[in-house]
């Protein structure tokens, strides 16, 4: 098959793939990070996500879910989803096991904006499950460090034992990335900070507001209060990305589901420039 028609039928958004589950990794209670194959391979060479973006992973019998790209292993061509254990979709996904299919479409959406960012302080927050996303970010910009004058992790989550990706935090240090991590009720063992995400934000050093970009990811009650903190930062609101969700069904901005505002979360989402979706934060239920 000429090249092109291939690309046409395995990247169409309709079309579910296969794909094999290669490892399941528990990152805490409820959520799973599983390791993903296509298992044609005409599908993994055709196939290219961007940090940010999201699959709908299908389970037969039971529906889809929009998840989160997390991250992509180059070298092994595998998909990073972490998975908290919701509903239907979900519940199902998590009886799996390692060998076991599921279907995926996608990717989808509009990603965060790396490129952009380039020359100045990257920082980038997540709160609870938010850490997918913001994830895949931080794997983007390790791959790419000295385009980045700085880069900043704050994480935050709801006990220290809530906190995802524990056994990366040392490779990320490493490769010269701050991390400051917050809890909302800290144990015996702790002993960082605990407090909520923003108060890292009033903290950070930020030597050069006008290059720095934030990319945020969490609850919305915490995506605001953020924000309203990178601004105090003296950060420019063109310069603040926010990963939003909301209930979604066909992926491409067809059934209205997502609907934000003029924005569909699914296709102009789901990072969005927060001073484009800053009037329709404030509406209750939207
Ligand atoms: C762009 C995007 C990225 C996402 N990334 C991830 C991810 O990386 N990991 C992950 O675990 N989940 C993610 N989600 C959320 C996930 O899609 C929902 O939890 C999904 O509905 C679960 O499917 P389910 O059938 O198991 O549960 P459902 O039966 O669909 O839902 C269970 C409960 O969650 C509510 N719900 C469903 N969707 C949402 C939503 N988007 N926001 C808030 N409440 C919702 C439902 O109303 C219901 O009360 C993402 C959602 C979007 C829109």
């Amino acid at each position: 098959m000429p090249a092109e028609s291939l690309r046409e039928k395995t990247v169409s958004p309709w079309q579910i793939h296969p794909v094999r589950i290669v490892a399941a990794k528990a990152e805490v209670p409820g959520v799973i990070t599983y390791r993903l194959k296509f298992v044609d391979q005409n599908v993994e060479d055709a196939y290219s996500v961007s940090p940010g973006q999201f699959n709908m992973l299908y389970m037969p019998g039971y529906g889809e879910s929009a998840i989160s790209v997390s991250g992509y292993d180059e070298q092994n061509r595998e998909l990073l989803q972490t998975v908290r254990v919701a509903g239907n979709v979900t519940r199902a996904l998590s009886r799996l096991n390692v060998g076991d299919e599921l279907g995926l479409r996608g990717p989808f959406g509009q990603g965060w904006p790396m490129k952009a960012a380039q020359g100045g302080h990257l920082v980038l927050i997540a709160g609870g499950l938010g850490f997918a996303p913001i994830r895949s970010a931080i794997e983007a910009a390790i791959c790419h460090r000295g385009r980045y004058e700085k880069i900043s992790i704050l994480a935050g989550a709801r006990s220290p034992d809530q906190l995802l990706y524990r056994e990366q935090y040392e490779q990320w240090k490493a490769a010269q990335v701050e991390l400051r991590l917050t809890v909302d009720r800290a144990t015996p063992q702790w002993n960082g900070n605990v407090g909520v995400v923003p108060l890292l934000v009033d903290r950070l050093k930020i030597s050069n507001p006008a290059t720095a970009t934030v990319m945020v990811c969490g609850p919305e009650v915490m995506m605001w209060y953020t924000v309203k903190s990178a601004i105090e930062q003296n950060i420019s609101v063109e310069r603040i990305w926010l990963s939003m969700e909301r209930n979604m069904n066909c992926a491409i901005g067809h059934c209205g589901h997502c609907q934000f505002g003029p924005a569909f979360i699914c296709k102009d989402g789901p990072v969005l420039r927060y001073d484009r979706i800053a009037s329709y934060l404030k509406i209750k239920g939207l």
